[in-house]
């Protein structure tokens, strides 16, 4: 064993040792649903598989894009009541087994951040989410639009991506950052020089106190890695910033993937909490190094 894997190992075993608290919490903070159009399943079946890998707490977070395209990869605004009502309904009725939040994948569109305010204004969401899909008008996670970002110089793609989520913290909207360093999906990890350019970001994120979501939906693109990628996520350590969990999963089969390996990760650097929401107000979730799947 590398003296790195066994110091880590230890590390492990030394938090396990040293818990008390036995009834912690595993959540999964970012659920897709039908509703945003290429996600599979019934809302329903995402709570039954919740239940089934011992989840104790999920959050809904699906897409709202306000940005003229339709909705090819997004729930309508006119559908933003049916979804905060059908969640409701879910956690009602699994009240006994599970905890169930709702938030919105909200994207950073400038233009329409008064609008996006209006339409989700009636509803007491748990938390708003803040994602950077689009970078120069192009899709950046959509796989058709691969072949048209692959012409591009990855180096620029990741500094136009900066600007545009520094323009985002900018706004005093969102809760959660969604997959800080996306921008990697269909590229390779991120290169000493861009890791260093996001210092300036996350110093903003930890002013602004919002939270870092780690999200393992990652490790199954190019870059085969957690987003935040590992450096990053050690300076939102070092910086103080709070972090949440999720898996993006767009289908049930795909909640909870990756947690154990990833909990055991974020042990290593250093967290002992994650960070839960309800009515935008966040909470402290101790880490369960038990929990999730492999
Ligand atoms: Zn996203
Ligand atoms: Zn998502």
């Amino acid at each position: 064993m590398s003296s790195l894997a066994y110091q880590q190992n230890s590390m492990v075993d030394l938090f396990f040792i040293s818990r008390t608290d036995e009834d912690t919490d595993v959540i999964d903070y970012h659920i897709h649903t039908p509703l945003c159009n290429h996600a599979q399943k019934s809302m329903e079946s995402y709570v039954q598989k919740a239940i089934e890998l011992g989840l104790q707490e999920i959050c809904f977070l699906d897409h709202l894009t306000v940005n003229g395209q339709g909705p090819r990869n997004s729930m309508c605004p006119s559908e933003v009541g049916l979804y905060f009502q059908a969640v409701q309904k879910l956690k009602y009725q699994y009240q006994k087994q599970i905890k169930i939040r709702v938030g919105l994948e909200v994207d950073f569109i400038p233009d329409q951040i008064d609008r996006i305010h209006e339409i989700i204004r009636p509803f007491s969401f748990d938390v708003i989410g803040g994602s950077v899909h689009f970078v120069k008008g192009m899709n950046i996670v959509s796989r058709r639009e691969q072949k048209a970002l692959s012409n591009i110089d990855f180096q620029n793609l990741c500094f136009h991506y900066i600007e545009e989520l520094d323009q985002m913290l900018n706004y005093d909207f969102f809760d959660t950052i969604c997959h800080l360093d996306v921008v990697k999906k269909f590229h390779a990890p991120l290169s000493e020089a861009i890791v260093d350019k996001f210092d300036e970001i996350l110093s903003k994120i930890r002013y602004k106190n919002l939270t870092v979501e780690v999200n393992t939906s990652g490790k199954t693109h190019s870059a085969q890695e957690i987003y935040p990628g590992p450096e990053l996520l050690k300076s939102c350590f070092h910086k103080g910033i709070e972090i949440t969990l999720a898996s993006d999963a767009h289908h049930p089969d795909e909640m909870g993937r990756y947690f154990k390996q990833v909990i055991s990760d974020l042990v290593v650097v250093g967290f002992t909490h994650l960070a839960g929401f309800s009515r935008r107000k966040r909470y402290k979730i101790p880490i369960d190094i038990n929990g999730g799947r492999s």
